[in-house]
């Protein structure tokens, strides 16, 4: 069976504390919405305030294929605006618990009945399409909340929703709910939260109690702990429910959410599934290793089918397979030898405490293939004199070709005192030093200290790095290795 989809990231989705989209946000948004074939879009709530109703008629003056939709109470006003917005139908939002209609609203059931009613046929009477929503249908006495739907549906409402709204059905209880109303004679939806991390599972059950309709929001985001994942839905549906499917192109779903993440400000957690950081990343030896034999071992799915990519992660886990691979990635082949000691030396990094990063690969690998390489410099010892009445000054001892080599130098500060003390000499005439990068490994005012440099003589360009619990000596001997390596090429 074909499931349809609501998207409600530009609604309810927007509703997560702390977001608030402008209306070019709101078009981008919904402009891939269209694109990737989400059916329903719900753009807003048409009574909320002036940009909300501007931005919801620059979504329904495009001409999408998707119907558009705008939030509404059951009240004469706000179906008013929704009409002064030009959508295709209203999210017709009824409470139908206890709770809801006598401490919210204050009225009787049959008030309720009547409210609902009314507003059904004043959409009709202006050619909306109706979804009708039970707000808090989970704890709603279900023969209420079937009455509710009846008389909407005899007064012409064309799509019903079961809310989950504070998200209390399991996947038991959300399977025997939607079983229990799949009698009614109009498309069922299902709206869920996550606010027990249930809301995909429980949309999946409604699929299976008779639902044909799921609401969403791309990255789950929404109210409290949010909605129902539009991404983890799909691809679910997509992947483990044969007798289901949408008509959503799953290869643009990491685009959508990356676009909606930035447009929102709230940032995917990196274990997510089908769109985390880390949801095609491999950094254990055993799984790279069998991932690159064969995806499927450690992969359900391959990241290309959501449009992305895999991952190697280098750390303390990862083995020489995964690593090699990495490096030819970069361009570099290395022997058995120089992998093991690659290897070796990337973990004693992360042992550290260290993220290593492609820079990282670059400057370790570098540095073991250029190991049988004879340095003409050797840094000897270097002391730096600084204090807030006199100027930095460093005394570099260095070794060129034999030749030892006293040097000093004043600067800015330590760092810059020392490499103006080696700048003098000869050999450093017309090296200019284009990039410093100081990164401290560990916390704390014992932190291993991480100098990548970059250096340019010419037109060759080489980087080197230094690894020390001394700033002034890592950064000095990162300069003599980068100034080693322009010599060697
Ligand atoms: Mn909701």
């Amino acid at each position: 069976m074909n499931i349809k989809i609501l998207d409600t990231t530009l609604r309810d989705g927007e509703q997560t504390p702390g977001v608030s989209l402008t209306s070019l946000e709101k078009l981008r948004i919904a402009n891939k919405l269209d694109e990737i074939g989400v059916e329903y879009i719900e753009a807003g709530s048409a009574i909320t305030s002036e940009g909300e109703r501007e931005s919801i008629k620059q979504i329904t003056s495009q001409n999408f294929n998707a119907e558009i939709l705008s939030f509404s109470r059951p009240l004469t006003v706000d179906i008013d605006y929704c009409l002064d917005c030009d959508v295709d139908g209203v999210n017709l939002v009824v409470p139908t618990s206890e709770l809801h209609i006598h401490e919210k609203l204050n009225i009787t059931n049959e008030k309720l009945i009547d409210l609902s009613n009314n507003a059904v046929d004043y959409c009709k009477d202006h050619g909306l399409i109706v979804e009708l929503s039970a707000e808090d249908a989970s704890r709603s006495d279900t023969d209420f909340l079937k009455t509710v739907y009846l008389n909407a549906i005899n007064h012409g409402a064309d799509r019903i929703c079961v809310c989950d709204t504070v998200g209390i059905l399991t996947p038991d209880s959300s399977y025997e709910l939607y079983s229990q109303l799949n009698d009614l004679p109009v498309p069922i939806a299902c709206h869920c939260h996550n606010d027990f991390g249930l809301a995909v599972a429980n949309t999946l059950a409604a699929l299976k109690g008779g639902a044909s309709e799921i609401h969403t929001t791309i990255n789950g985001i929404g109210e409290r702990a949010g909605n129902t994942s539009f991404e983890e839905c799909v691809v679910s549906i997509d992947r483990l429910l044969p007798q289901f499917s949408t008509n959503v192109k799953i290869n643009e779903i990491y685009d959508i959410s990356k676009l909606v993440a930035r447009s929102t400000g709230v940032y995917i957690q990196p274990n997510k599934a089908i769109v985390g950081e880390n949801a095609f990343a491999h950094e254990s030896g055993i799984h790279s290793d069998g991932v690159i034999k064969n995806s499927a071992t450690y992969e359900p799915i391959t990241p290309e089918l959501v449009g992305r990519k895999r991952k190697f992660i280098l750390g303390k886990h990862m083995g020489t397979h995964g690593l090699d691979n990495k490096l030819k990635e970069l361009g570099l082949n290395v022997d058995e030898i120089q992998l093991k000691q690659i290897c070796d030396d990337i973990k004693d990094l992360a042992d550290k405490g260290k993220k290593i990063t492609d820079v990282d690969l670059q400057v370790i690998a570098d540095n073991v293939l250029e190991i049988n390489h004879e340095d003409r410099i050797k840094l000897d010892e270097v002391t730096v004199v600084s204090g807030n009445k006199i100027m930095p000054t460093a005394s570099v001892k260095i070794t060129i070709d034999d030749d030892e080599i006293l040097n000093a130098g004043v600067g800015l500060g330590p760092v810059d005192a020392s490499i103006n003390a080696l700048n003098d000499l000869e050999l450093f005439k017309d090296v200019n030093l284009i990039e410093y990068h100081v990164d401290s490994i560990t916390g704390g005012t014992d932190a291993f200290i991480d100098v990548i440099i970059k250096l340019q003589q010419g037109d060759k360009v080489v980087s080197a790095r230094a690894t020390e619990s001394d700033i002034i000596k890592a950064s000095v001997k990162a300069y003599v290795a980068g100034v080693n390596r322009l010599l060697r090429d």
